[in-house]
């Protein structure tokens, strides 16, 4: 936390094993816990989404959930898995934000299955990782270690409850609704397609495309937000 971080948690990744090999391959395998790291958003930055046809709320929202949260995530993995050396344990700091499939569109690991797993939130019909205290307004970022912890998170359970807002809110119909079921694909869930194509389209028209309306629009971190501001 001194390091600039909001959340945290220890995700025990042994029972996972398979799934993450498959999809991030060997590089990633082999570590047996995850140490999961969130960086709450800025509601002011988050609030403008809606506006997003302006290029400044554009460039902001780009810089500071994008660009300047993701570097300062990679800074905190980094230190983490320096000192973990030092001390003589194997680690991999996943980074922030990178694709390594485009076919997939998927990252090396996925920091929401981590901050699952460590307790801190549930994964919601939007597929993003939905925290009691910020909901979706969180980036993440995984340091993978075989650091011998012995206290571990447990996965939340959800609380989206008869909740439909991202649904309805996605300009690209992609979530279909579905609550998240570790035996079901993704595409059950969420056609990453229909949003990828989105910003390729948006990406013709005007430079710096944005959308996040999936992470405005729930009620779990939109009435944290408007609770603030009384
Ligand atoms: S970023 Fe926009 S298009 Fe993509 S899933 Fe979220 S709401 Fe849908
Ligand atoms: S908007 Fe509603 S359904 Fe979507 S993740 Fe948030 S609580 Fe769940």
């Amino acid at each position: 936390m001194s390091l600039g971080a909001d959340l945290y948690g220890i995700a025990d990744l042994r029972p996972h094993e398979t799934a993450i090999i498959k999809q991030g391959g060997e590089m990633v395998s082999g570590y047996p816990f995850a140490i999961s790291v969130g960086i709450r958003l800025l509601d002011t930055i988050v609030d403008q989404i809606p506006n997003r046809s302006q290029r400044t709320v554009r460039v902001s929202y780009r810089s500071h959930t994008y660009d300047v949260v993701n570097g300062r995530l990679d800074v905190i993995s980094s230190l983490l898995a320096s000192h973990l050396q030092k001390e003589g344990y194997r680690c991999m700091p996943v980074p922030a934000s990178e694709r390594i499939d485009d076919e997939r569109i998927c990252a090396m690991f996925s920091h929401k299955m981590a901050a699952h797993l460590a307790g801190l939130g549930w994964i919601g019909k939007s597929c993003l990782l939905v925290t009691p205290q910020y909901g979706p307004r969180v980036r993440w970022t995984t340091v993978l270690t075989d650091y011998p912890f012995s206290r571990f998170g447990i996965p939340m359970d959800p609380r989206c409850g008869n909740c439909e807002e991202c649904t309805k809110a996605c300009p690209t119909g992609a979530f279909t609704g579905r609550m998240f079921d570790r035996d079901e694909p993704r595409e059950a869930r969420f056609d990453a397609r229909k949003c990828d194509q989105y910003f390729k389209d948006m990406e013709k028209q005007a430079p710096k495309p944005v959308c996040g309306m999936c992470v405005f629009i729930c009620p779990h971190g939109r009435n944290i937000a408007k609770n603030a501001k009384r």
